[in-house]
């Protein structure tokens, strides 16, 4: 079949490789989207071994099988779902299993994989394939986290939110923030097309940097360590500090004054609950046009080697990749 190999060094090719080997417990997926995810970069640079590519969306084909011709989105953490995390529902911590599709092995990045059944997350009809996909990072860690603080932080309806990057989470929580009732939501983003986009739905832009005003609530989404380092800084007092973005860079705290001297939250989180999906979709199905604003670019698979350089530059938003189906 056809698949991405990401050569190291930013070298992005098309192969041909052996169609992906189904064991037992899993199923054939044929990939209709992928979605590109900053968080690829890391791969881009160092290379991989397998075939990248962790926001996928297909078809089940596996004729026989109960979930044959099934759209589903793959959940990524394999999971136990015996150990205590997955018990209480959180499958995306499981103690035992650390594999993540399309990190530890092969993802989306092709015309196909073998998924885990306890991967599949069924995607309902109304769905369309361009909108898929976004049920992961962009709806589904974005909107994970803030759940995860919610019970921080007394009346969203009044309070000062500041989003550090305008990517597909910062954007993805701007929407999911003013699903909670969030109205005076403040957006950074050094890209004056992702500060425009983000203003166009709703948002006040923030300067890059600026720690002139506090915020009850910062959603740092870009991983970047000077806006991290600013977060720290600009929460307020008894406020959250919510740690989303990811960065493979030591990342030294500096112990300010004006970090040092407060009570306040600082929350890491990671991913979502397989539980998230049904309430994920309802909220895509709320906002579907501001969600599909995020979706810039449809490409086929042929394209990909040009189309993620100028994803890395900053020129889209969530580009997907058509894997063929
Ligand atoms: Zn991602
Ligand atoms: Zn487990």
């Amino acid at each position: 079949m056809r698949a991405i190999r990401f050569a190291g060094a930013r070298q992005v090719e098309l192969i041909d490789r052996p169609w992906p080997e189904v064991p037992a417990g899993e199923v054939l997926l044929r990939v209709r989207r992928t979605a590109l995810c900053g968080s690829d970069g890391k791969l881009w640079h160092k290379g991989a071994a397998h075939t990248p590519g962790h926001e996928i969306f297909g078809t089940v084909d596996q004729p026989g099988h109960d979930l044959h011709g099934q759209r589903s989105v793959v959940y990524i953490p394999v999971h136990c779902g015996v150990c205590a995390q997955c018990l209480a529902g959180q499958t995306h911590t499981c103690e035992r299993e650390s594999t993540l599709v399309g990190w530890n092995r092969d993802g989306g990045y092709g015309q196909a994989l073998s998924v885990p059944e306890q991967c599949l997350l069924p995607v309902p009809d109304d769905i369309p394939d361009d909108l898929a996909p976004l049920l992961l990072d962009t709806i589904g860690t974005a909107t994970h986290a803030l759940r995860l603080v919610r019970p921080l932080l007394r009346d969203l309806a009044s309070m000062r939110v500041l989003v550090t990057g305008a990517g597909p989470v910062g954007l993805g929580g701007l929407i999911a923030l003013q699903d909670m009732g969030a109205t005076d939501v403040h957006v950074a983003d050094p890209r004056p097309h992702r500060g425009a986009l983000a203003e166009s739905m709703g948002a006040r832009l923030h300067p890059v940097g600026d720690r002139s005003r506090r915020f009850d609530l910062v959603l740092e989404s870009s991983g970047n360590l000077a806006a991290r380092d600013q977060g720290l800084e600009v929460v307020a007092a008894q406020g959250v500090m919510l740690w989303v973005g990811e960065n493979d860079e030591p990342w030294t705290v500096h112990e300010s004054k004006p970090v040092r001297r407060k009570d306040f939250f600082l929350v890491r989180s990671f991913y979502f609950p397989k539980g998230d999906h049904a309430a994920n979709i309802a909220l895509l199905r709320r906002h579907r046009e501001r969600y599909a604003r995020l979706v810039d670019h449809v490409f086929d698979m042929a394209e990909m080697p040009q189309e993620f350089a100028r994803f890395m530059a900053g020129e889209r938003i969530k580009p997907l990749m058509r894997g063929g189906e």
